[in-house]
């Protein structure tokens, strides 16, 4: 009786006809797929991409120097060096990121206590060499430049939280 029915349904293509079926089905649901990199996905307020270093509306920059990030960085990824200016302020000489050692941990995110480093929303920073990952403090900078609008509307979502 089995082998019988197994013929009758080889004879009527059942299971052809249960796969069109199937795919006629899907052509009117929506999409789970995205058109990347035309179609981008939502995005976390605390998506950790990119690392980027923040200035202030005047352009001076927020990072005053007092290493918590590097001290706080478990892959030992960040290197800071310091000295005063002229002024009496203190900021970094040399701010670099080693990217290919980061976690992306955002740990030095939160050590900061003036929002300077910070993760951004940019995840599309893939490159052909090592020597590319590692950053410095004018690339960081120009980072923070960039995204500074998509980083401080992701900061201010995320403060209520924080
Ligand atoms: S995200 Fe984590 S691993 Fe990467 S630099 Fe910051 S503290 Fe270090
Ligand atoms: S980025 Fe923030 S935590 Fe790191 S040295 Fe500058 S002020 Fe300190």
């Amino acid at each position: 009786m089995m082998s019988l029915d197994k013929t009758a349904r080889a004879f009527l293509l059942a299971e052809l006809v249960s796969g069109m079926a199937q795919t006629f089905r899907q052509m009117f649901r929506p999409k789970a797929t995205l058109n990347y990199p035309y179609e981008k996905a939502p995005q976390s307020p605390r998506f950790k991409g990119e690392h980027a270093l923040r200035r202030y509306p005047n352009g001076e920059e927020r990072c005053i120097a007092c290493k918590l990030c590097e001290a706080v960085c478990p892959a030992q990824a960040i290197t800071i060096e310091a000295e005063p200016r002229e002024d009496g302020s203190r900021r970094t000489t040399r701010y670099d990121i080693d990217m290919t050692k980061c976690i992306y941990c955002g740990l030095c995110e939160e050590a900061c206590p003036v929002d300077a480093i910070v993760e951004g929303p940019n995840f599309e920073f893939a490159t052909e060499t090592r020597e590319e990952l590692m950053y410095d403090k004018d690339r960081l900078l120009a980072n923070g430049d960039r995204w500074e609008p998509e980083i401080a509307k992701r900061l201010e979502l995320d403060a209520p939280y924080r």
